[in-house]
């Protein structure tokens, strides 16, 4: 039967049965005694398969012994009991069917040597053949799918907001435009400028840059809902923490306020923490050996920890008393910086923080004004070793203070009537908050640089197809 390395590493198929393993050779090592090794890597887990090939098969001389790193074969065999350490099972092979040569192994550019991670990005076809890639894309995939468990046993509806839309979320990011124009035939204003207000169909649009607004509609009418799905932000930014598209996270719970969506959050991240501890163990060894010493420990340690809760203003004390030198100067009214948000999770409070209650200056006109007319009710989560992973913030229900909050920064009222008809018809309090989902897969895999952790990063200067 045709089997999955991790099958037969899992003990799937009894000692003795016969399978037929489909993959990729890592390595062929030949023995003075006329046996062969062949380790065959299919993705399915973090180790590729060692297949033991005895020289009387018919195709040992011709085929067997021409087998280099990237060739894809079908290796039928029974299953044995390994002698060699840390594997369990391996492969008595009976047949090696080659499916696809390598043309020229030696500029075969994954040929078995260690890559810079900024050359693999260079890479991006064939990047997923490494030992880091795949590991990553596993972790990856065991997170999405904790996360998506996480809201379905607590009751969420998956609720898919538009990426194409003509809300801005108020500044969330910069925006891309979608246009249906014909750029050879481009419509005036009387201005003679271009009327890009023609763009979509007749009207403006752009590329999301957070589905919120779209998921408080659907949560003032089936209370709790998130979205999990891409989103664009035209940052022309080169940090390390910035992509142009990236995946987020946002869940929106009516009748909740700022602390039970903080609670919210602590509850979702260690649960998504746990899953791939028990879930990707070897991958996340891999990690701790190669990239990140604490990969392990550090996930360890938040998933045990009590996240710590402060105050913007008191954030804003500590940072100004701590004695250190910042680069961008401490003052309340400032959008923290990472330096900023690093030095409060990993030096001051060494666990998670949740921010709370940033002045309203800095924040969008949708957050909740607080009594003190200053602040709203806005958090940030900022974890050791990154810095912000998660925004979000109680709504504004009420549509007085809704309206002199949309004035007050000098928005159209008539723009968001659909998002007033929310405050006029039975409005609740309502909160919700977005994860960047690349930022978590980089916490886990200690993987730095969010370009690594997405199959293929959009930023400037990224390979683009
Ligand atoms: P930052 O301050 O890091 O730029 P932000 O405050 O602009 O983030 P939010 O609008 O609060 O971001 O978005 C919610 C979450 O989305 C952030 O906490 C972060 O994890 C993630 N995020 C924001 N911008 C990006 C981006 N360009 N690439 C990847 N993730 C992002
Ligand atoms: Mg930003
Ligand atoms: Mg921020
Ligand atoms: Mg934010």
């Amino acid at each position: 039967s045709i089997a999955t390395v991790v099958s037969v590493f899992n003990g799937e198929h009894s000692v003795g049965s016969q399978v037929t393993v489909r993959g990729w050779v890592r390595t062929r090592r030949d023995s003075k005694a006329g046996i062969s090794f062949l380790a065959v890597y299919d993705g399915s887990c973090f180790n590729p398969i060692q297949g033991v090939v005895p020289n009387n098969l018919n195709n040992y001389q011709d085929e067997i012994l021409k087998l280099t790193a990237g060739c894809s074969v079908e290796m039928t065999g029974e299953v044995v009991e390994s002698q060699g350490k840390g594997q369990t099972f391996e492969l008595q092979v009976t047949e090696v069917k080659v499916v696809g040569w390598v043309d020229d192994p030696d500029t075969y550019p994954m040929a078995a040597k260690r890559h810079s991670i900024e050359h693999l990005r260079e890479l991006a076809h064939l990047r997923p053949r490494t030992n880091i890639i795949g590991a990553v894309m596993r972790v990856r995939n065991c997170l999405s799918q904790a996360i998506h468990r996480f809201y379905h046993e607590r009751g969420f509806l998956w609720a898919s907001t538009p990426l194409i839309t003509a809300s801005d979320c108020e500044g969330a990011g910069e925006m891309f435009r979608v246009s249906t124009l014909d750029m050879q035939n481009l419509p005036m204003t009387d201005k003679g400028e271009v009327d890009y207000d023609k763009d979509f169909f007749g009207k403006e649009a752009f590329l999301t840059v957070s589905g919120q607004l779209n998921a408080e509609t659907y949560a003032c009418a089936l209370s709790k809902v998130y979205t999990f799905g891409p989103t664009f932000r035209a940052e022309n930014s080169n940090t390390s923490r910035h992509l142009a598209e990236f995946w987020m996270v946002e869940p929106e719970v009516a009748f909740a306020d700022l602390d039970d969506v903080a609670g919210l959050a602590e509850d979702m991240l260690k649960y998504a923490f746990n899953a791939a501890l028990t879930e990707c163990r070897e991958d996340l060894e891999f990690f701790a050996q190669r990239v990140e010493k604490t990969a392990i420990e550090r996930l360890e340690a938040f998933v045990s920890s009590d996240f710590a809760q402060v105050d913007y203003t008191d954030a804003i004390q500590i940072l100004k008393n701590c004695g250190k030198k910042f680069e961008f100067d401490v003052e309340w009214g400032i959008d923290m910086s990472s330096e900023h948000e690093r030095f409060l999770a990993e030096e001051h409070f060494k666990a998670p923080v949740v921010v709370k209650n940033y002045p309203k200056d800095i924040k969008a006109f949708y957050m909740r004004l607080n009594d003190d007319g200053k602040t709203v009710a806005a958090m940030d989560v900022l974890a050791p070793g990154i810095g912000e992973i998660i925004g979000g913030a109680q709504r504004e229900e009420r549509l007085e203070v809704l309206d002199m909050r949309l004035e007050e920064m000098g928005l159209e009222k008539e723009d968001y009537w659909w998002y007033r008809d929310l405050r006029r018809y039975g409005t609740v309090p309502h909160s919700g908050f977005g994860l960047g989902f690349e930022r978590l897969v980089s916490y886990v895999t200690g993987v730095s640089n969010i370009r690594d952790v997405i199959p293929f990063p959009r930023a400037p200067r990224s390979a683009n197809f």
